[in-house]
């Protein structure tokens, strides 16, 4: 019906994923538009990381026990929740693919199609002023 408006909105939201530079969660996402567009309603923002996501512009992180976060594409990594401050990050380890195969031959009466690994921990910003604290 309004499609180009649609479009616009699409492009705000990818615009704004694309400047975050790191990983933000919907809520977040939408706030930073908010500021700039503020006729943008959170249904829509939503609407349209979904729809980003399938477009395979945007990758969607699974969070446990938390709000998913979104980042703009890039190529398949891990990644760090500090437990502290809560922060997502990417990790340095080598994307592996095999990992799923190598579950398929142990598993074989199951048929898997994706895994998801997320490591915990402490950010070097939180471990600083945990380090600095106990001293
Ligand atoms: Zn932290
Ligand atoms: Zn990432």
């Amino acid at each position: 019906m309004n499609s180009t408006r649609n479009t616009l909105q699409r492009e705000i939201v990818l615009q704004e994923i694309c400047q975050i530079q790191g990983h933000a969660t919907a809520d977040m996402i939408y706030d930073k538009i908010h500021e700039v567009h503020p006729s943008v309603s959170k249904a829509t923002v939503y609407r349209n990381l979904r729809a980003l996501e399938k477009q395979g512009k945007v990758m969607r992180i699974e969070v446990p026990d938390g709000a998913d976060y979104f980042e703009s594409k890039k190529q398949e990594h891990y990644h760090i929740k500090c437990t502290c401050c809560g922060r997502i990050f990417d990790a340095s380890l080598p994307y592996m693919p095999q990992l799923l195969e190598l579950e398929q031959a142990a598993d074989k009466d199951f048929s898997f199609s994706a895994y998801t690994l997320l490591f915990e921990g402490l950010c070097p910003y939180c471990k600083k002023i945990k380090t600095n604290k106990s001293e």
